[in-house]
């Protein structure tokens, strides 16, 4: 019953490749983004299986359809569950609005979900190849901490993650330096953008060929498809009918979230709309607005930093999928269908003192402690409440993604809510480990030099 898939460049300007190559390459030759050439069909029957799932079998039962080919059953079978090993809670806040809380995982956010189960699909390809890697990527925060820890201790795979220095919180960043081993850390004295930058300016130098570089941020294909995972699982566990249709507020930054809530969406999944939330870096929803696109930049700094980015890397992904052509400049080759973007999706852009607000108000309220992204999120769903009442009912099913736990923003939460968020299991005794990190210069040349000597 399975059909082979195969992988597209943004760009149209390489050949299709299959699902393994797609997530060693990372970014396609041509500079473009994999996307999947067709999406599954989850058929109804398949989607009533998942009720009652645990959320490893939910994430094997859609992955399978996009695997099958690739690898044996069992083999897929024992990632998923070995990559899922933690609780995924869907709190409920008030009726039928739930936070579902991806903030369980080793680094305690939501890129966990997706780091971990690319971690060990990059690990099954280049062990059956006998092949070394080095995973190169840029983090506003919480990837590189995911990366990081997925990847650590891995054989065939060393690991080089960028960051911004003055963008991190401390915890976030000791979740990345009080590592080692085959993990190196690299401040960047620049903003998220900027790394993003010289990762993908390495990408494109032949000089770094020897060093076998792959990325490991939002761009990987590999990322993406493991999260559209928690859509179907979210839908499973709170449908009270099998066609009712729930609502998603996605926190956004690089859309590599919206992206895998789009993808459960057009295998099939029964969505409403989603709610595409930024903060005040609003250039989507904006887009979503007039239809025209202009980045930002540079970026502006909010408290929800991990969302600080004035040029998403998906946007060429989402814009694919509707049948549109968007180059990396950001620039609209071919009109995607806006209509029907905009009937999928709503953009709400939130202000940091909003963000503030939202998360007292939710607190005093409810007694639930939002962190930042996720109180843009929650914000961004009472934006969409106030624009459709008729959907702000006790009955509608809404979701909002909780991307980070609040014990990584104890600054703010102690600020706002005068209290110190219990620490998640994987963060008791990070403050006291030893860190090692070395700092750079935004400078591409710098960064080469260090990569060259270090692995070559
Ligand atoms: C990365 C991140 C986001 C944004 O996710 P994208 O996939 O980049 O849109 C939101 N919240 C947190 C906590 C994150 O780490």
């Amino acid at each position: 019953m399975s059909q082979s898939i195969s992988y597209y460049s943004t760009n149209l300007k390489a050949i299709p490749v299959s699902f393994k190559e797609a997530l060693l390459k990372g970014l396609a030759p041509d500079g473009g983004l994999y996307m999947p050439s067709s999406l599954p069909r989850m058929e109804q029957g398949e989607l009533n299986d998942l009720s009652g799932k645990a959320y490893h079998e939910i994430a094997y039962a859609i992955l399978r359809r996009f695997l099958a080919t690739e690898m044996p059953p069992d083999d897929l079978r024992s990632m998923t569950r070995e990559a899922y090993n933690f609780e995924v809670p869907l709190e409920q806040v008030v009726e039928r609005k739930y936070l579902m809380r991806l903030d369980q995982g080793p680094t305690a956010s939501f890129k966990d979900f997706a780091a971990r189960m690319m971690g060990r699909l990059m690990q099954y390809f280049l062990h059956r190849e006998n092949r070394d890697m080095l995973i190169l990527t840029a983090t506003s925060g919480d990837t590189g901490s995911a990366i990081a820890n997925a990847f650590y201790g891995l054989e065939n795979i060393k690991v080089v993650v960028l960051f911004p220095v003055k963008e991190v919180t401390d915890r976030q960043r000791k979740q990345m330096t009080t590592l080692g081993k085959n993990v190196q850390i690299i401040g960047i004295e620049g903003k998220f953008d900027d790394c993003q930058a010289l990762v993908k300016r390495a990408f494109s130098d032949p000089e770094l060929n020897p060093l076998n570089l792959s990325s490991a941020n939002s761009i990987n294909i590999g990322r993406l498809i493991p999260q559209s995972v928690y859509y179907f699982y979210a839908w499973a566990n709170l449908k009270k009918s099998e066609t009712e249709k729930i609502l998603f507020s996605v926190p956004s930054g690089n859309f590599g979230d919206l992206m895998g809530g789009l993808i459960a969406y057009h295998m099939g999944l029964p969505v409403k709309k989603f709610v595409v939330t930024t903060n005040e870096n609003d250039e989507v929803p904006l887009y979503l607005r007039s239809g025209n696109y202009a980045t930002i930049v540079p970026s502006k700094n909010c408290i929800s930093s991990a969302m600080n980015v004035g040029h998403p890397s998906n946007m060429a992904r989402i814009i694919a999928l509707y049948g549109g052509i968007m180059d990396e400049q950001g620039v609209i080759v071919k009109e995607p269908d806006t209509a029907r973007l905009r009937q999928d999706m709503f953009g709400v852009s939130i202000s940091d003192s909003d963000t503030k607000a939202m998360i007292k108000s939710v607190y005093e309220q409810y007694r639930v402690i939002l962190e930042p992204h996720g109180a843009v999120g929650w914000a961004g769903l009472q934006e969409y409440f106030k624009a459709f009442p008729a959907d702000s009912g006790a009955s509608q099913l809404a979701v909002c993604l909780e991307t980070a736990h609040p014990a990584k923003f104890p600054d703010e939460i102690r600020e706002l809510l005068g209290i110190d968020p219990q620490l998640p299991p994987s963060m008791v005794g990070l403050d006291q480990r030893e860190e090692s990190w070395d700092t750079l210069k935004s400078d591409y040349n710098l960064l080469k030099k260090t990569l060259l000597n270090k692995y070559s």
